[in-house]
């Protein structure tokens, strides 16, 4: 799916830590228009900005100047509570690190955010064992997440994220934590979820991840610096590189 109406956009967008001599311009005027549906990848060295940009898309932090809008709502001069509505609701996060609870089986894990959002139990419940049903977890649901692999884990964290349906997944480096098999089980599930309409930012070192989008940013020192279309969509780019990798 190409670039639907426009979800979540930014302007001008700033991060600055530090002041005076030890000033870091963290992301630097960064304008972004992601469309419904899309699947943008962004790349770039280590401290180059992308984690401090996830934060600032998903309200996770506030941003020093310009603007965020998600569904043409501005949410970067919204309040505490406000905020915190959409972080639970309509943006949602997947770590490098998984961040599962990890006294909490993986049911429980997937139905945590719909239950912070006022679902009923048997509600939330029903939808946190449909998505480890379709993400190939059904047989898990009742593990710990220590009785899961990395990437079985990283399934339950991406479940999870789409307990809400959130309009936007934000993914911060997903397989940073995995081998290669797993890793590959991560894209196959990101492929299927672009596939279903689900609108996701992913920041990564993998070229194959990368490969799933529909364009690809390159950042460096805070600020785009190339922005690449995907044309031809995923099929032929990662069958070029399934090719490779056999
Ligand atoms: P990336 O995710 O691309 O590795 P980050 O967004 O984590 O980059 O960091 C971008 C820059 O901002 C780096 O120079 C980093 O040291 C700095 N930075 C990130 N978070 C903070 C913070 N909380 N306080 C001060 N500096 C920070
Ligand atoms: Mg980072």
């Amino acid at each position: 799916m190409a670039a639907g109406t426009p979800i979540l956009r930014t302007r001008g967008l700033r991060k600055d830590y530090g002041k005076g001599e030890g000033l870091v311009r963290a992301v630097d005027e960064v304008d972004l228009d992601v469309g419904a549906g899309e699947t943008v990848a962004i790349m770039g060295p280590s401290g180059c900005g992308k984690s401090t940009l996830l934060h600032l898309l998903g309200g996770l932090d506030r941003p020093s100047g310009g603007e965020v809008l998600l569904n043409d709502r501005r949410i970067d001069n919204l309040g505490e509570k406000a905020l915190a509505r959409i972080r639970r609701t309509d943006v949602s996060y997947v770590f490098q690190s998984f961040h599962l609870m990890e006294e909490l089986t993986a049911v429980e894990n997937v139905e945590l955010p719909a239950l912070l959002a006022g679902r009923s139990p048997r509600a939330a419940r029903r939808r946190a064992e449909q998505l480890l049903d379709q993400l190939g977890l059904a047989g898990r649901s009742r593990f710990l997440p220590s009785a899961l692999s990395g990437g079985q884990r990283q399934r339950v964290a991406v479940a999870r994220a789409l307990s809400n349906e959130p309009l936007v997944v934000l993914a911060d480096e997903p397989t940073g934590n995995l081998d290669s098999a797993a890793t590959l089980d991560v894209l196959r599930l990101f492929e299927e979820l672009h596939g279903y309409g689900q609108t996701l930012i992913i920041v990564t070192h993998d070229a194959r991840i990368a490969a799933t989008a529909d364009r690809m940013f390159s950042m460096r020192d805070g600020a785009f610096v190339d922005e690449t279309r995907l044309t031809g969509g995923t099929t032929g780019m990662l069958g070029a590189l399934a090719g490779l990798e056999d």
